[in-house]
């Protein structure tokens, strides 16, 4: 019998997973499959891995290292910089890594995927999931959902709770050289070296993305689903072509879902003996879709209310109050940068912009 069964290895139930080593049994379903993400770390999850004392491996980081986000208007071709200290990384390498740093007393299935789970009069989950092609189950006494933004902990447990707003999230990879427009120079934007936010209101009420990895750059956006995603995907494309951009020498393309919390009580944290963590539990920005930081965070913040009795949904709660806090400022922000006219005053005025004002 395992104390703790934990749903997912992204950052959040890695993370967990290492932070309960040695303190209890832990069984770990790490179902094996490359993340669709930007790969961006922004400064809250750099703060975040420097209180668990860790850097970065060399093999984490790809080329360039941006110091600014450049805010791109499609409609108004409105330009802006704003500072901000990113590290660009492997995002695959990254969650290899991660998973790496966790010691070996914690039972980690490879290729292992949840099924279901039912809680038994044994006073523990007897929990379902496959492994090489063979259904096998476990018992535990807590169960915790850190399987993402699909989670299907999350869909099993929480079914009636409000769901964040769900998008879907495309990114196409092209090689640097054969992309940019010769005169890409005139957008006011280094597309070889910043990391490009694009809004564009007919293309998505979120926004797309560029960012430049090594010789390779990518082109991604989220886009509400129930929209047809990759139609409004080469929208996306053919208003970039016009302005000379090239499409044609596409090296890969990915997907997956992404949650957009726009209302505090689509974030769900758990029940007595079921939590959840990371992109499961909506805990992600909806201003930027930056999540690595509140998977991180989340999980330490449930670790620590791990004593003789399990884990403390109300203590989780607490621990977690001023990253909640944080999010609700951003969704009180969205209707301000979200909205066309809104964001356009903002920008001509240069308010914390790196650029003068017009
Ligand atoms: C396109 C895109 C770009 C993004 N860019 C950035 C960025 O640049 N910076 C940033 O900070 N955030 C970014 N995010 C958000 C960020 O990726 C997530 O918020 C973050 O990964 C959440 O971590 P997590 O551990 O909660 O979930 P995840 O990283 O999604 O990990 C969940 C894990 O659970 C596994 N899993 C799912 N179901 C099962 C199952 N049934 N059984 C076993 N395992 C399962 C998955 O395979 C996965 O390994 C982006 C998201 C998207 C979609």
């Amino acid at each position: 019998m395992y104390d703790v069964a934990i749903v997912g290895a992204g950052p959040a139930g890695a993370m967990l997973a290492r932070l309960l080593s040695g303190r209890c049994r832990v069984l770990l379903l790490h179902r094996q499959r490359k993340k669709c993400c930007g790969g961006i770390l922004a400064p809250e999850s750099q703060k975040m891995l420097a209180k668990f004392d860790l850097a970065l491996p060399r093999e984490v980081l790809v080329d360039p290292q941006p110091f600014a986000v450049a805010v791109w208007d499609l409609q108004s071709q409105l330009v802006r910089h704003y500072a901000r200290q990113y590290v660009n990384i492997d995002r695959n390498i990254f969650d290899h890594w991660l998973v790496s740093l966790i010691p070996s007393d914690v039972d980690v299935r490879m290729g292992a995927v949840y099924r279901r789970s039912q809680y038994s009069d044994k006073n523990c989950f007897e929990i379902s999931f496959t492994e090489k092609e063979e259904i096998r189950s476990a018992q535990a006494r807590f169960l915790v959902g850190a399987d993402g933004s699909f989670s299907t902990v999350r869909r099993e447990f929480f079914a009636d709770h409000l769901s964040p707003k769900r998008y879907i999230a495309l990114q196409e990879w092209f090689e640097l050289q054969t992309v940019l427009p010769e005169n890409f120079t005139q957008t006011g934007i280094d597309f070889r070296n910043d990391y490009v936010g694009i809004f564009d209101s007919e293309i998505t009420d979120f926004y797309a993305w560029m960012i430049p990895k090594n010789e390779q750059i990518i082109l991604g956006g989220a886009i509400p689903s129930g929209k047809k995603t990759r139609e409004t995907f080469e929208q996306l494309k053919t208003k970039l072509r016009k302005i000379g951009f090239c499409f044609d020498f596409s090296v890969h393309r990915e997907a997956g879902s992404l949650f957009r919390p726009l209302n505090p009580c689509s974030v769900c944290l758990g029940s007595d003996r079921v939590f959840l963590i990371g992109e499961a539990a909506g805990l992600i920005s909806p201003s930027s879709a930056e999540g690595i930081s509140s998977a991180l965070t989340s999980a330490y913040c449930l670790a620590q209310t791990f004593g003789s009795q399990g884990f403390n949904l109300s203590a989780y709660r607490k621990n977690l109050r001023l990253l909640r806090w944080q999010l609700l400022l951003k969704m009180l922000k969205i209707p301000v940068m979200f909205h066309p006219l809104l964001r356009k005053q903002i920008m001509l005025s240069g308010l914390t912009a790196l650029d003068r004002p017009l």
